[in-house]
């Protein structure tokens, strides 16, 4: 049972400050010869570097995002060179720039949605094909009939609709409406690092297209950031794959080794292990049993009032990082955490029967009292010591401490001291 990340501010972060740098650029008068230079080579450059980053990545959906992105910047960069060389435009520059607003939302919205099949080089065919195709009837109709496609592209369908300040022409901005509602349907949907990412990157294309040829460079500055922006989302993607957990959402065991080795000289570790869960993962199965790690994981995570970050450490196993905190600093913060789980009531929803509405919700809840059920967990905490050599060793001694805590009768909370001087010594536990 695969439950989609929630919608985080940090899966724009990145995007958002690509733009935010990409709209400072465009705007900067005066440019010497180092950056006009740079800004020629570097949508070319990004393309290169992310195409092969997504190569190695077999992300192909990215890939020909970004492909899209370059072709329109370098069919509307070869007509501003021309603008910018003979001070006029190009005979074909209003077709092809109004073509290139119409079809580069259109194509960046599928590549956007086309989801990756796992017969990589079918998929491959397949985006080669349509990229070909709508290529080729592009190219077809602007060469044979250039006036009637130039009338058609322009024509103004929806007089009342029409603004002075419109500077794309109208078929373009309701693609990008589409296109607009689709990604963020899909971010609302499947909130991901990328789908935001492709998100702020459709805002860049209709900033920077209007500006094609008032603003030098505009193009070249914001299709480089667009580009970016999808490489930088296949990092975030991959990033999150490797250091967070999928299930809980927590950090997970490579992250807490990171952290691991950048912890000062006054730390405490913590290790938190769900009590019988084999049986009651027996008794409701594996699917409540997952729904009961997220409610745990849940709460820990709540333990970053206290100063501590909790990971998952692998199963119904979690570790919590206190750095800079003395034992007696975390000890009422992992009691609290421990007390709410264990008085956390679960109603056991049965996944099939959604309630229709709230009333409906309410009456269940209230019928499926004697459904509810709940859990406890055992926690050994160990503070480092001069003896200790690394952060393993106090792991270690955490873990130690959390064996006396399920000897003592789980639910409770001990600490490596208490078990070196006194045995296990049941500190704390709810009734
Ligand atoms: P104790 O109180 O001594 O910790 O007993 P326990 O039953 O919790 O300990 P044990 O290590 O025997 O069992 C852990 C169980 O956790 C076994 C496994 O089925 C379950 N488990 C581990 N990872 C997951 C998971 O991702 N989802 C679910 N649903 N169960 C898991
Ligand atoms: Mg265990
Ligand atoms: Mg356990």
């Amino acid at each position: 049972m695969r439950r989609p990340s929630a919608a985080r501010v940090s899966h724009f972060m990145p995007s958002l400050a690509l733009l935010t740098a990409g709209l400072a650029v465009a705007y900067m008068k005066d440019l010497n010869v180092f950056f006009t230079s740079l800004f020629n080579v570097l949508p070319t450059l990004v393309l290169l570097l992310g195409g092969a980053y997504c190569g190695v990545y077999k992300r192909q959906r990215e890939l020909f995002l970004m492909i899209t992105v370059y072709i329109a910047y370098f069919l509307l960069d070869t007509q501003t060179d021309y603008f910018r060389d003979n001070g006029t435009v190009r005979e074909d520059a209003a077709v092809v720039f109004h073509l290139c607003c119409l079809l580069l939302p259109m194509l960046f919205g599928l590549f956007a949605v086309w989801e990756e099949r796992t017969h990589l080089f079918q998929d491959l065919i397949a985006r080669l094909a349509v990229l070909a195709a709508v290529g080729s009837v592009a190219l077809g109709l602007e060469q044979s009939f250039p006036q009637a496609l130039l009338a058609w592209l322009a024509d103004i369908r929806w007089p009342a609709l029409h603004g002075e300040w419109m500077s794309l022409i109208q078929l373009s901005y309701v693609a990008f409406i589409i296109v607009f509602a689709i990604l963020i349907t899909q971010y609302v949907r499947k909130p991901r690092p990328l789908h935001a990412a492709q998100l702020v990157g459709l805002m860049g294309v209709f900033w920077a297209l209007p500006k094609t040829f008032i603003l030098p460079f505009t193009l070249n500055i914001m299709c480089s950031q667009v580009m970016l922006m999808i490489a930088a989302a296949v990092a975030h993607e991959a990033y999150q794959m490797a250091f967070r957990d999928e299930l809980t959402g927590l950090p997970g065991r490579r992250a807490l080794n990171e952290r691991m080795q950048r912890l000062g000289r006054n730390y405490v570790l913590a290790m938190g292990d769900v009590d019988h869960f084999k049986k009651f993962n027996d008794t409701y199965g594996h699917d409540v049993g997952d729904q009961v790690l997220r409610l745990v994981a849940s709460k820990l995570s709540k333990i970053t009032s206290g100063g501590g970050r909790a990971y998952r450490y692998g199963g119904e196993e979690f570790a919590i990082v206190f750095a800079g905190k003395t034992l007696e600093e975390c000890m009422p913060h992992l009691d609290a955490v421990r007390e709410v789980i264990a008085n956390y009531q679960i109603h056991l929803r049965d996944q099939q029967a959604r309630p229709q509405d709230d009333l409906q919700g309410r009456q269940r809840r209230a019928a499926s009292q004697a459904c509810a059920v709940s859990v406890t967990v055992s926690i050994g905490v160990a503070e480092r010591l001069p003896e200790h050599r690394n952060p393993e060793e106090v792991l270690k001694s955490a873990d130690q401490a959390l064996y006396a805590a399920k000897g003592a009768g789980r639910n409770c909370v001990i600490s490596s001291s208490q078990t070196s001087k006194r045995g296990a010594v049941r500190t704390s536990a709810a009734s």
